[in-house]
């Protein structure tokens, strides 16, 4: 099963990726968890990303292009896989068209997560994301913000860098303008599934998995 899981941010991708990867047994591939592992381990792209991720800005379509190619070759991509955070950009939109047809990649499911931009902001604002074992949660549905719901570490639960106000609206602002157009690109192309990314979140996966059956 090969996904492209699309939306703004705060949406739910990141949330909804996990439990499905962990359902079909599909590997996660979060260019954005990459990039910020990446900038924890200090690696080249790491530091050369930094940055760029930090002040909400995209990062350069050709190095994320290759990331996701070198990520796809080097693993069981056949057996399947959720892409979350790729294609961003109208240019990535034919990078990834010429990875797939590289790699025989033909009829993937693009699902499309949509939600009011009033409540992505209010879910980044209280997004908490466990630096243990990178769970993503909501301070308010935690009774103990110190404890770590997933993992029971304390006081790892921290805020990204780009969750902060300023930086929120910036990337919105990105996904409207740069990102949004992707759906264009790809609706004659692909069949599109456009679910409610605001309904619980036990919903949203029962909805997809609809979708994917
Ligand atoms: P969200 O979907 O919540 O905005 P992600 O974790 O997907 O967050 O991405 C975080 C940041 O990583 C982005 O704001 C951007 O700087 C960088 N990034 C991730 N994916 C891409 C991409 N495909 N192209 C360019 N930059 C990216
Ligand atoms: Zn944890």
């Amino acid at each position: 099963m090969q996904i492209i899981l699309f939306g703004a941010p705060g949406v739910g991708k990141g949330t909804q990726a996990k439990i499905l990867s962990q359902k079909y047994n599909i590997k996660h591939i979060s260019t954005g968890d990459i990039l910020r592992h990446a900038i924890a381990e200090r690696t080249d792209l790491g530091n050369a990303a930094k940055e760029v991720v930090e002040r909400g800005d995209l990062v350069p379509d050709n190095l994320i292009g290759r990331l996701v190619k070198e990520t796809l070759i080097n693993m069981d991509y056949k057996k399947g896989f959720i892409l979350d955070g790729f294609p961003r950009t109208i240019t990535q939109c034919g990078l990834l068209d010429r990875i797939f047809e590289e790699l025989k990649i033909e009829n993937p499911y693009f699902v499309i997560l949509k939600a009011d931009t009033e409540i992505v902001v209010n879910r980044l604002t209280n997004r908490r994301l466990c630096t243990e074992c990178a769970t993503i949660v909501n301070i308010k549905d935690l009774d103990d913000t110190q404890t770590c719901p997933n993992c029971g570490a304390r006081n790892t639960c921290i805020k990204r860098e780009d969750d902060k106000d300023s930086v929120v609206r910036k990337r919105l602002e990105i996904y409207r303008k740069t990102t949004f157009p992707v759906i264009d690109y790809y609706k004659d192309k692909y069949t599109l599934a456009i679910l409610n990314g605001t309904d619980p979140i036990d919903v949203v996966t029962q909805n997809i998995i609809k979708v994917l059956s």
